[in-house]
């Protein structure tokens, strides 16, 4: 089966698909999905690949920028 990534175009015969908050993606790496899914920090704009920290709906990478942001009750968890 080949199918084009959304993101570069490549066209791929193994392809990621991605089922996320109700719509279906296409990728031939994790670098596009990464590029296309992944929210960026409401405060140092660093992509967030791992949980990260949601916040009155703003992303953030780590505690300390959900702090900066003022919301200074996050913690991240140890
Ligand atoms: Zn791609
Ligand atoms: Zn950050």
């Amino acid at each position: 089966m080949r199918m084009e990534c959304q993101v570069c175009g490549n066209d791929y015969d193994k392809p990621l698909i991605i089922e996320y908050e109700g719509d279906e993606y296409v990728f031939d790496c994790f670098e596009c999905a990464v590029d296309e899914l992944a929210p960026d920090c409401g405060t140092c704009g660093v992509r967030i690949i791992g949980h990260g920290n949601e916040v009155d709906g703003e992303m953030y990478c780590c505690a300390n920028c959900a702090a900066q942001a003022g919301h200074g009750e996050i913690r991240d968890r140890a």
